[in-house]
């Protein structure tokens, strides 16, 4: 079968290659993997900057965010048969407290493994394996946008844990900033739409860039942040920083109302901060400001970001699918793995 792998640590090794198709165990489902999404995550797996291939392997098979077809299950596992469209969730649990109660993405000890991640081969391949414990079953209606749910399950997480802590307080938000539009931010801004938030998003894209339009289709302001700054924004109740970037993080922070939560979810890079700390503190206490980071997330979000992809299609309609913006073979891969400009996300189709 066709397999698109890395050697970890090795730069720019991405490579098409011939594997055998691999044997579920018992507690396994065999995958025919339909399609992949290819994320930030990938393009710093084939820098070398992370990625662990499985034990006893010297290569990695990639990809996290896919769909696929059951092609082969134990009878009928928690409600998943054979046939069925499924999404594979990304982690697997260790035996701490937090993974041993489902919480995967709170994992305390680190030594979780992810499928195309961290020593398990990955969905970048004509067939997979996954514990069938970790499949959710997508209705045929969202077979077209299903392989969006990893991504939305990261949004749904940061979203769902914003509003879970201030459960502190009565707290009413009305204005979101979403800084950065790439495929997680695009599907947070939907999200919080949704929940009848008015949402600025911020890039440096311009006005009517593809990024931009969805971002408008979905009733949300586009601000291009090389025109118009930052600071000029006004003040936030929540802001979710999906960038990456440590200076326009830190710009943000001091962009909070009272009472307002912030959420990181993209990973920085070291950076010296040249600021006067002490008013920041002294912000946060008086402000009852809270700021927290998200990683990862556990089924229970693919499920709810299941829900919120028909809610998504019937609000705005055609804006999940036009955040797809390229379907190419695998055979093609390296488009992927060079993204243009107008790139929001490209999914490598193996089959259907
Ligand atoms: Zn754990």
């Amino acid at each position: 079968m066709r397999a698109l792998v890395v050697t970890p640590g090795v730069k720019d090794s991405i490579r098409l290659e011939d594997l055998e198709r691999p044997t579920p165990a018992s507690s396994q489902a065999l995958l025919r993997v339909r399609e992949i999404g290819i994320c930030g995550t990938d393009l710093d797996i084939n820098q070398g900057f992370y990625g662990q291939a499985p034990p006893g392997s010297n290569y990695l098979v990639t990809g996290h965010e896919s769909l696929a077809t059951v092609e082969s299950i134990q009878g009928s596992s928690r409600g998943v048969s054979k046939g069925d469209l499924v999404v594979p969730t990304v982690r697997r649990p260790d035996t701490c407290i937090n993974c041993l109660s489902g919480e995967s993405d709170m994992c305390l000890t680190g030594n979780y493994r992810e499928h195309g991640i961290k020593g398990l081969h990955g969905f970048g391949s004509d067939y997979a394996v996954s514990d069938v414990d970790f499949l959710v079953k997508v209705p045929s209606e969202l077979a077209d946008v299903a392989v969006l749910l990893e991504p939305m399950s990261v949004a749904e997480k940061g979203v769902f844990q914003a509003f879970k802590i201030q459960e502190r307080m009565i707290w009413k938000p009305k204005r979101a900033l979403i800084l950065g539009a790439g495929p997680v931010g695009l599907l947070t801004t939907y999200l919080l739409r949704l929940k009848g938030l008015e949402v600025v998003v911020t890039a440096t894209r311009a006005k009517d860039s593809a990024k931009a339009q969805l971002a408008q289709r979905a009733g949300a302001a586009y601000v291009n942040t090389s025109e118009q700054p930052l600071q000029s924004l006004g003040k936030f109740d929540l802001v979710m920083e999906e960038t990456g970037v440590a200076e326009v993080a830190m710009q943000a922070t001091r962009m909070l109302n009272t009472n307002g939560i912030m959420c990181f979810l993209g990973i920085y890079s070291s950076t010296e901060a040249p600021e006067n700390i002490g008013d920041f503190y002294k912000d946060v206490v008086l402000g009852n400001k809270t700021f927290f980071g998200s990683v990862n997330a556990n089924i229970r979000y693919f499920r709810i970001g299941l829900k919120d992809f028909t809610e998504i299609e019937n609000r705005f309609e055609g804006v999940l699918c036009d955040t797809i913006s390229a379907r190419i073979s695998p055979e093609e891969f390296r488009k992927a793995y060079t993204p243009t400009k107008d790139n929001i996300k490209t999914v490598i189709r193996f089959g259907n």
